[in-house]
């Protein structure tokens, strides 16, 4: 997958984009990430990237041309279908689902805003998405952006390698992960859970999958709303749910 970032601040995505398994999807030739300064596509003698805002206020506003020619020059002609991602709190928040719905592209392109936003023609012109990480705002769209990138890498067939599959993760499945543990068996009297050592692969995919569901009613039951569960893991479900009201009388 190829994905161009356009930003005002390249040097921010060095150490995230350097490291462990980014780093590697990008040595092993499954991801291209190429960086675009914004300021390259200004005009002007001062390399002018932003203005006040027309009505006034504080702030300042990041300029449509040099966006838009950004675009233009990293996208070509020829850019149906690629996905001109800006990144805003006013946007749809970015979650598990988006992030396999974006893998599936060869091409992404993510604008990073800065200050008070950028002018809103760069919106109405190129952008085809509007994604926000969260309802609080950052000082720009370069964290947002590495956000994205790493968990939408994460589905690319083969960026995770020996390290773990992401269809078994957290929210993958429509629940949270089961707990997990490793080496010694015992730490400071608390020891794993026996159905971990019964080397019984049926009993321990139990053991996970019923931990997985406690977990999710436990920390986020809404999540349950749309699970896939089978009915003996609903009446489950209903005897953590009696279990939990008994507790509470
Ligand atoms: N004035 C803007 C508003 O109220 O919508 C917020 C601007 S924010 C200070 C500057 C830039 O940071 C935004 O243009 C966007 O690119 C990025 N940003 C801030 N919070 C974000 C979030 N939660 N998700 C995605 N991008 C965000």
């Amino acid at each position: 997958m190829r994905i161009d970032i356009l930003t005002l601040f390249p040097q921010m995505f060095s150490g995230p984009l350097t490291e462990s398994i980014l780093k590697r999807a990008q040595t092993n030739g499954l991801l291209d990430i190429r960086l675009h300064d914004i300021r390259d596509y200004t005009t002007d003698r001062h390399h002018t990237a932003d203005d006040s805002p027309y009505g006034g206020g504080g702030g300042m506003i990041m300029k449509a041309e040099p966006i838009l020619a950004a675009v233009e020059d990293v996208l070509g002609a020829v850019r149906d279908g690629i996905p001109v991602i800006l990144t805003t709190p006013q946007g749809a928040v970015f979650n598990q689902r988006w992030a396999k719905e974006l893998s599936r592209h060869e091409r992404l392109l993510f604008l990073c805003g800065r200050y008070e936003g950028i002018d809103e023609r760069v919106r109405d012109l190129v952008v085809t998405h509007e994604m926000s990480i969260g309802d609080y705002v950052l000082t720009g769209g370069e964290l947002p952006t590495l956000v994205m990138v790493d968990a939408i890498a994460r589905h690319i067939p083969g960026v995770l390698g020996e390290e773990g599959a992401a269809d078994k993760d957290s929210h993958a499945t429509g629940l949270l992960e089961y707990p997990q543990y490793t080496r010694p068996p015992t730490i400071r009297g608390l020891s794993i859970p026996a159905a971990l050592l019964s080397g019984n692969h049926k009993e321990i995919e139990r053991w996970r999958r019923a931990e997985s569901i406690k977990r999710t009613w436990l920390r986020r039951p809404d999540l349950l709303l749309t699970a896939d569960l089978s009915e003996k893991e609903k009446w489950l479900l209903a005897t953590l749910a009696l279990e939990w009201l008994n507790a509470r009388q």
